[in-house]
């Protein structure tokens, strides 16, 4: 893994402006308060600050360096490549909340936050409630109840960890309101030593627009001569034993989607209690006619 540097350079105290009205907007709204004029989804705002992108090319400029100095350039230029042409954004789910997803088209499927929020599912037990209200917290501020979580992906697989169900989404569904961060949110911040108090490092997020320039250098370090896109795959979306170990480019999807969101589903297996089996074969048989009708991209 590429070894960390910080970058706490306090944020610009330049205000965002909108681009309808010009009055000064909440960076942390979609809708500027003056004029309600959609300024797009705040995540991806944020990672297109300037000072973002800066960092992250430059992550990515330092990361080509080093692949030509270890005779693997051309590994990293078909690396790079390959995600700008062919990850995809996944989410694992398990295998009940798949099934409800996929039987109604009036289902949105909602994050953790969102489920709490609004009093249809319990709480995590305390501490883990807490640290992931903390993180997502710090990341997203009041917006964090509007993000669903995923990964980026080039195997059509996500955290297996997190449910049997893979679920790719259209990329025409998430390209402009999907953001990415450099690792799953709770090691990073566990390995930058974030505090509450300070500014969150720069050069950890990027769009839909850069991704290539995040994910290539971070799996740079680990590239090796004549590895291919099977490897490059595993490396992106590596299963750890439990969630804590998994290692990912964690995608944040800012609102919800339907079934008509969705490209592709795999299986990691086909359930292991008898209600996972029963929910797997009824997703199979859901999916079915929507991929031989020519489920189109
Ligand atoms: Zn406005």
């Amino acid at each position: 893994m590429t070894a960390i540097t910080l970058n706490r350079t306090p944020s610009p105290p330049t205000p965002e402006r909108c681009s309808n009205c010009g009055e000064e907007c909440s960076e942390s709204l979609r809708l500027c308060q003056v004029c309600s004029f959609d300024l797009g989804a705040p995540n991806v705002r944020a990672a297109h600050r300037l000072i973002q992108t800066e960092e992250v090319a430059k992550r990515f400029r330092i990361a080509r360096e080093s692949s030509q100095s270890r005779g693997v350039s051309r590994e990293f230029d078909a690396l790079a490549d390959a995600v700008e042409r062919e990850s995809h954004v996944i989410i694992a789910v398990p295998a009940f909340a798949a099934r409800a997803f996929f039987q109604d088209r009036r289902t949105l499927y909602q994050g953790y936050e969102a489920l709490v929020g609004s009093g249809v599912r319990t709480p995590a037990p305390q501490d883990f409630d807490a640290e992931r209200h903390a993180v997502s917290g710090k990341l997203f501020g009041h917006y964090a109840k509007n993000i669903r979580y995923g990964v980026l992906s080039l195997n059509n697989y996500s955290l297996k960890n997190y449910g049997p169900v893979h679920i790719q989404l259209k990329d025409i569904a998430v390209k402009n309101r999907v953001s990415f961060l450099f690792e799953n949110s709770y090691l990073l911040f566990r390995q930058l030593d974030v505090r509450a108090n300070m500014p969150f490092p720069f050069g950890y997020k990027c769009s839909w627009l850069n991704k290539k320039e995040l994910v290539a250098s971070k799996l740079e370090p680990n590239l090796l001569s004549g590895s291919s896109k099977t490897e490059w795959g595993n490396s992106l979306v590596n299963n750890g034993k439990t969630r804590d170990e998994d290692r990912c480019i964690e995608a944040h999807i800012y609102d919800s989607f339907n079934v008509d969101a969705v490209q592709n589903v795999e299986f990691t297996d086909d359930g292991t209690s008898r209600h996972d089996k029963l929910d797997i074969k009824i997703i199979k048989e859901l999916w079915s006619p929507r991929k031989a009708s020519g489920w189109k991209p």
